[in-house]
């Protein structure tokens, strides 16, 4: 169940965030919302697999090849996130606001496990990128940046 820990992680009689559904589709999309929570930080999010796979961005991404930011994976989120801006609730997971940084057309160049190559078609994110997992900083961290 891909959205478990998503969905274990949030009340959404509190949240205005999408409980998702279970409906599997491919929208080939990607988007960055900033999020304005405890520490700002941008959440990168890829439609893979019918879930909008997610890694948290500590930096503003890269929009030049040449700079590489920490990308710390984090829960799967539904589709329907990509849509969502809003004010999550004080006292809530995630508390803070959530604006739509970029978004745009993403394709899949090659999948592994500790590897993912793709193209982003954005207002500020365009081009081909790649994240990469890496030991540096514990479990569940990758490197993103554009390749040249
Ligand atoms: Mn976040």
């Amino acid at each position: 169940m891909p959205l478990e820990e998503y969905k274990k992680l949030r009340d959404f009689s509190k949240s205005p965030e999408p409980e998702g559904s279970d409906k599997k589709r491919s929208d080939n999309l990607f988007v960055v919302q900033e999020h304005d929570s405890s520490h700002l930080h941008y959440d990168l999010r890829l439609s893979l697999g019918g879930v909008l796979r997610s890694w948290a961005v500590p930096k503003e991404p890269p929009e030049k090849d040449s700079i590489k930011r920490l990308a710390i994976q984090t829960e799967d989120h539904p589709l329907e996130y990509a849509e969502f801006e809003g004010t999550i609730p004080d006292g809530i997971y995630g508390a803070g606001t959530v604006r739509i940084w970029d978004k745009g057309e993403f394709t899949i160049e090659e999948e592994k496990d500790d590897r993912l190559l793709f193209e982003l078609k954005g207002k500020r994110l365009s081009g081909r990128y790649a994240l990469i997992k890496t030991k540096f900083k514990g479990k569940g961290s990758w490197l993103f940046f554009k390749r040249k």
